[in-house]
């Protein structure tokens, strides 16, 4: 038989090969069922039933979970466990029992219907794809209500095997990581779906959204995985596996080499010192940051902490969890930027804050919200303020467009200290403060931000968006997202230059700062701060030690006189192979 070869989104670098396992799981089918009024306690009372089983699978397979799993896995069972105990989440299947009179079936299909929405609409791509938390979980209640019983995966023998499945829940994952299964395909989810971001953690290959893969692969059959590119072989011949082999060595060999690279500091080949950071979600982010590199945090992404529960944190919440993030970071820097939640991202009735806004990415988003609400952003305020008394912490803001929200932010900062020195509280007095450039008008306006701020920190994610006026979540209009469009460089350029003359820190910590394709580019405008995934950072930092910073300089410059995009990219590519190692 010839190979045929599969094409889907490679989400975990290396590549496996082994014999497939198809993960063929009963789906519990869901219709309506209408109770008679006497049914329905009965009928809430087997749904209570059915909850609590399903958290006693959770509890159990948390408590086989091996003492070495990475940190971010457990907290994914932990967020289940939260959901399924969260009463806005069976409150609402309950009501809907009692209000609509059906099964319990039904309720629960209901509610997580209306909370899928939720995320559907959510602007953030992290934060859309946790509508797959959602899914996990009522799939796991429902098999309980309909007495499916699949807890009992782990008892087949997989090791080395390459699971191929419609999509894996994280108390999937870790049953099979137990199993030391070799890679995994699945047909749906993408490069943040929790399967993805599993993967990468565990360092087992991995490719997504490979349509339709349990048909058209067969049990047992031999498959090559290439979690880099996206590739899945089918029955390899002798030539295609000669050639993943030798990848496979050549990639190890290459991680060995960037492996080396750790704790190093990245300085270019001119000497010239560059800071490389990393971007996290929540402090547990940074046992997966250590794992590549001792490095301090440029940009904590707060939202986690308002999504993950039923109301916004209160001041102790805050500093507790920004507590545990300064303690793990033993003396590096820790940026904390403030919730950028919008009117689109809120999941929790607790959390409810007026109509759903027409254009989520254009409303009441970020610090506009935190503005407007003064008395909900304060606690998050003053425990960063508290936390900057424990160690070197940094103040940022994100979707910051005018200097006015500036001046009346600095008017919440002087208010929150005043009632930190009544409290007899320390902080840090000169806790620097800086603005996410991410808006048009901010990086127009960089001049002025410059003056009024001790950093800046550049958003390209956000700044890609509003500049080109693209979606950044919509698959229609992704092939126009570019960071290499001469009007994003034009602004990019801008903000830096404005740093460099107030003479304060410019950093660019969106996804831009984490693709290697442009770090020259960037390290040759003069950006000299970056704060990147986790598992960008050995790779930027080879790119580091290997510039010529001063050469780059020179050769950048005529770059941003162009005009096409075309010309911008032969441009790149004749860039970073002048200077290749
Ligand atoms: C950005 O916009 O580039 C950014 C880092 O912020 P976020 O992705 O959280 O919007
Ligand atoms: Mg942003």
């Amino acid at each position: 038989m010839s190979s045929i070869y599969l094409s889907g989104l490679g989400v975990s670098r290396g590549i496996a090969t082994g014999p497939a396992h198809i993960l063929a799981r009963e789906q519990p089918a869901v219709s309506q069922q209408s109770l008679d009024k006497n049914e329905i306690a009965g009928e809430i009372k087997r749904f209570h039933k059915a909850l609590k089983q399903a958290s006693r699978q959770l509890h159990d397979i948390r408590k086989r979970i091996a003492k070495d799993t990475p940190e971010d896995i457990v907290v994914f069972i932990d967020t289940h466990l939260l959901m399924m105990e969260d009463p806005a989440f069976n409150e609402g299947v309950v009501q809907h029992i009692k209000s609509a009179a059906c099964n319990a079936e039904w309720a629960l299909h209901q509610q997580s219907e209306r909370l899928i929405q939720v995320f559907e609409e959510m602007d953030d791509p992290y934060l859309k794809t946790r509508k797959d938390d959602v899914l996990h979980v009522v799939n796991r209640i429902l098999k309980c209500l309909t007495g499916i019983d699949d807890t009992r995966l782990d008892e087949l023998e997989l090791k080395g095997h390459i699971i191929v499945a419609d999509d894996l829940s994280p108390a999937d994952t870790i049953m099979y990581q137990h199993q030391k299964i070799a890679g995994f395909i699945t047909e749906f989810g993408g490069p943040l779906s929790h399967t993805a971001i599993l993967a990468r953690s565990l360092g087992i290959p991995a490719v997504v959204g490979l349509h339709h893969a349990r048909q058209l692969i067969r049990e047992g059959e031999i498959l090559i995985v290439d979690g880099s590119q996206g590739t899945v072989v089918n029955s390899p011949d002798e030539a295609s596996l000669r050639h993943y082999r030798k990848l496979r060595r050549k990639q190890e060999a290459r991680r060995r080499q960037l492996g080396e690279l750790s704790g190093k500091p990245a300085v270019s080949h001119d000497g010239v010192e560059i800071s490389l950071h990393s971007n996290i979600d929540r402090p547990e982010d940074i046992r997966i940051v250590r794992k590549y590199d001792h490095t301090g945090i440029g940009l904590y992404r707060t939202e986690m902490l308002y999504i993950e529960r039923n109301e916004w944190p209160d001041e102790a919440t805050h500093f507790k969890t920004y507590k545990r993030a300064v303690s793990a970071l033993k003396g590096k820097p820790l940026t904390i930027r403030t919730m950028d939640l919008g009117a689109d991202k809120e999941i929790r009735d607790t959390l409810d804050h007026g109509p759903m806004a027409h254009n989520p990415a254009m409303g009441l988003r970020a610090i506009r919200r935190c503005l407007k609400q003064p008395q909900a952003f304060m606690p998050q305020l003053l425990a960063i303020l508290r936390v900057s008394a424990l160690g070197p912490v940094r103040l940022l803001i994100p979707m910051l467009t005018s200097v006015e929200e500036i001046q009346q932010l600095r008017g919440l900062l002087y208010e929150a200290r005043a009632q930190l020195r009544k409290r007899r509280l320390a902080f840090d007095e000169n806790l620097p403060v800086g603005a996410m450039i991410e808006v048009p008008s901010a990086a127009l306006g960089c001049e002025a931000f410059a003056r009024e701020l001790d950093f800046l920190s550049i958003g390209t994610n956000d700044l890609i968006q509003y500049t080109l006026a693209i979606d950044r979540v919509d698959e229609e209009v992704n092939y126009l997202y570019n960071p290499a469009h001469p009007a994003v460089l034009k602004l990019i350029d801008m903000v830096i230059q404005a740093g460099a003359r107030a003479g304060i820190p410019v950093s660019m910590c969106g996804e831009m700062a984490s693709d290697a394709r442009y770090t020259r580019l960037l390290l040759g405008m003069g950006l000299k701060a970056f704060s990147v995934q986790a598992n960008a950072l050995l790779e930027i930092k080879h790119i580091i030690l290997n510039s010529h910073i001063e050469k780059l300089r020179k050769q950048v410059a005529p770059i941003l006189a162009l005009s096409h995009s075309h010309d911008i990219d032969h441009a790149i590519d004749a860039l970073n192979a002048s200077q290749e190692a």
